[in-house]
């Protein structure tokens, strides 16, 4: 089974930037008809503009998942989608002790409230069309902890197990949710800490030794999203070379 999308329909949230940004190339790399959704529309305008000048089908929407009626006008304005990733992220860093519960929530909102907003939308549409596939972009701060980031590893352990309840519920409407948790993925905003002591210990902590590359996700984002999962639903499914069996 190959891994194409041809005569797919795919929403990317958080499109703008970083994994969003790179997801959405690689599904209309593999024939996706892609629309880029984020808070700031010129990004994800200049985006897809850049994808259509490389052959591509790709649209921009502007998309905020914490506001509901922003996520209806976003399905409300779309045939149903068959795939949809749902990215859109914050980190919401800091001591737990003096976090805010203001900023705990804004975290919530954004990477679970969000997360189900989107998919509640996705999911009705796909139910009506006959199916999709859903791939909920969690972390394997889901799995695991790390300091400083409680909300953050909250959130994301919540969304992995918010993707199985989903997955029981809608398996029977043919719509499969599944979660992809990258491990430590090198981009331009984290690669100055990798480059500190600090970071290059924590690299030395990841069983291949080596953080992850955003290319390191397309195989599983494809699989994830294409008819080559079909059996697939509730998965979970960790990037990370090795980096949650590092041993204790
Ligand atoms: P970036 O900060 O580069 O991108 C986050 C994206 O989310 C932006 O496009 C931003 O767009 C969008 N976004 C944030 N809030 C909202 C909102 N309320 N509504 C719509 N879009 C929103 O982060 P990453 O690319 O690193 O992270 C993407 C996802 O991957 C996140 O869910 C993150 O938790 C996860 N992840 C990342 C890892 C990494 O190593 N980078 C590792 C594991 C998981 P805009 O501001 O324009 O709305």
């Amino acid at each position: 089974m190959e891994l194409k999308l041809q005569g797919k329909r795919a929403l990317v949230t958080g499109a703008s930037s970083g994994l969003g940004l790179h997801f959405a190339g690689v599904l209309a790399g593999a024939g996706a008809e892609v629309t880029l959704a984020a808070r700031r529309l010129a990004k994800v305008e200049k985006a897809a503009e850049a994808l259509t000048g490389a052959g591509h089908t790709a649209h921009a929407i502007e998309l905020d998942v914490t506001d509901p009626a922003s996520v209806s006008a976003a399905f409300d304005a779309a045939p149903a989608y068959d795939v949809v990733i749902n990215n859109a992220g914050i980190s919401g860093s800091g001591a737990a002790l003096h976090m805010d519960v203001a900023e705990f929530e804004r975290v919530i909102d954004t990477n679970l409230t969000g997360v189900f907003s989107v998919a509640q939308a996705a999911a009705r549409g796909m139910s009506e069309a006959g199916g999709g596939a859903i791939v909920n972009i969690a972390s394997i701060l889901g799995l695991r902890v790390a300091g400083h980031v409680a909300a953050y590893t909250a959130s994301k352990a919540a969304v992995i197990q918010l993707t199985k309840a989903l997955a029981l519920e809608w398996a029977r409407h043919g719509v499969r949710v599944n979660a992809l948790c990258p491990g430590y993925i090198e981009t331009p905003i984290n690669a100055d800490f990798f480059d500190t002591d600090a970071g290059q210990a924590l690299i030395r902590r990841i069983p291949q030794r080596r953080l992850g590359q955003l290319g390191d996700l397309d195989g599983p984002l494809l699989l994830l999203a294409s008819d080559a999962s079909s059996y697939m639903t509730g998965s979970v499914v960790a990037v990370d070379g090795g980096h949650l069996v590092s041993g204790l």
